[in-house]
């Protein structure tokens, strides 16, 4: 009998949506051209690029000339590090693709403070007091996350974006877990900077975006050609720049529905985990607080790997901690950053939900680890 695989670990990556898919295959084929060519082979794929950026702007309220391609999250979030200025101030449970890119900077003579987020119930935001209190003259970017791809908590940007900007620093937002999730508005969120990755909202792998307000400068961070206003040199990655576009598009379309339905999905999830495991904890606050269809919970005397090992077995995958974590048995600095316990975070496993998955789904996943649980000798109900 086959079983039916359910993939749950949408915050590692999703899967691209065949309206993406269609609208890149042109370009893979027949319209193959250099969008910086002057023949007239060129002319398609300029006019993709054109409308996908025109695209993406309208998605997050910015203008075209504000959106920079990239070839994803990481190289996103390492210009905004490395193009800026003056000290850093950032959260210690950013994704490494700006806390290494940090480590690197202040190995070059930067200055670097950090931020821990709230702890406890409730916990796992930034709150602008929290920045009062680390907060050194001589600060020239803060860079905190939209929503922790851990945990799931969605902070108050622009809150702490009008505290940057009081104090005189511009402000970076890594949203990639949040972008094509939930409503991304950069001038209602204050942002200098926001970077974005198409492969978290079903648009293909190796493709993100930078978007950089007008008015503020960052150095590029690969030089050449004059791609990208001279500001993001190499030749444009069309085809998958067009999927981007069509995945953000129609992401947005369907954002509040999404959301709801996600929404439904993980309440669902956690009711019966409570029922099958009361001792769970969860990281994070509640399904309001945190992205679409997250969870990251904990079941004490339960380590995480072998949870997440015997669901893979049962053809269900999720994960423990970051995705480019999982070769990594060190306890994740996001859930370090929370004062979760180590033995909360050594059972800490993360179930992401994506509008593919089904009310079925998350029966299968609950009997999964019911059966698991029980296998393991735990007193379940
Ligand atoms: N930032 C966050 C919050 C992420 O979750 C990820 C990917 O896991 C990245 C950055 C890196 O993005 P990319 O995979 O596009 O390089």
């Amino acid at each position: 009998m086959n079983k039916k695989l359910i993939y749950a670990d949408h915050a590692a990556t999703t899967p691209l949506m065949p309206e993406a898919l269609e609208a890149m295959l042109p370009f893979m084929k027949g319209d193959f051209g250099n969008p910086s060519s002057i023949h007239s082979w060129a002319r398609k794929p300029r006019e993709a690029v054109r409308e996908a950026r025109a695209a993406i702007a309208m998605c997050i309220n910015a203008e075209p000339e504000e959106i920079f391609f990239t070839s994803g999250g990481t190289e996103a979030d390492n210009w905004v590090v490395k193009g800026s200025e003056g000290g850093m101030l950032v959260s210690s449970y950013e994704h490494h693709a700006v806390l290494n890119a940090v480590a690197s900077e202040a190995r070059r003579g930067r200055d670097v403070v950090y931020v821990r987020p709230k702890v406890g119930n409730g916990g796992g935001y930034i709150m602008p007091e929290r920045l009062s209190k680390v907060w050194e003259e001589g600060i020239g970017l803060v860079s905190v996350m939209t929503a922790n791809n851990e945990i799931g908590t969605i902070n108050p940007i622009h809150l702490l974006s009008d505290f940057a900007h009081k104090h005189g620093a511009l402000f970076h937002t890594d949203a990639v877990q949040a972008v094509g999730h939930i409503p991304i508005d950069v001038r209602e969120m204050g942002v200098d900077f926001l970077s974005a990755s198409a492969h978290k909202f079903n648009g293909p792998k190796g493709i993100g975006f930078l978007f950089m307000r007008k008015g503020v400068k960052l150095e590029p961070l690969l030089n050449g050609g004059q791609q990208e206003n001279g500001f993001r040199a190499g030749t444009e990655n069309v085809a998958s720049i067009v999927g981007m576009a069509t995945a953000l598009k129609v992401n947005c379309e369907r954002m509040n529905k999404t959301a709801g339905y996600l929404d439904d999905l993980t309440s669902r999830l956690r009711d019966g985990i409570d029922r099958i495991f009361p001792g769970a904890i969860y990281l994070g606050d509640g399904v309001a607080g945190q992205l679409p269809g997250f969870t990251s919970v904990s079941f004490p005397g339960h380590p995480a790997e072998g949870l997440m090992h015997m669901l893979d077995l049962k053809g269900i995958a999720v994960s423990t901690g970051a995705a480019c974590d999982s070769k990594n048995t060190r306890i994740s600095h996001v859930l370090k950053a929370v004062n979760a316990t180590n033995e909360i975070a050594r059972s800490t496993i993360r179930i992401t939900l994506g509008s593919e998955n089904t009310v079925a789904d998350v029966d299968i996943i609950l009997a999964a680890l019911k059966r698991i649980l029980r296998e393991a000798g735990n007193d379940i109900t």
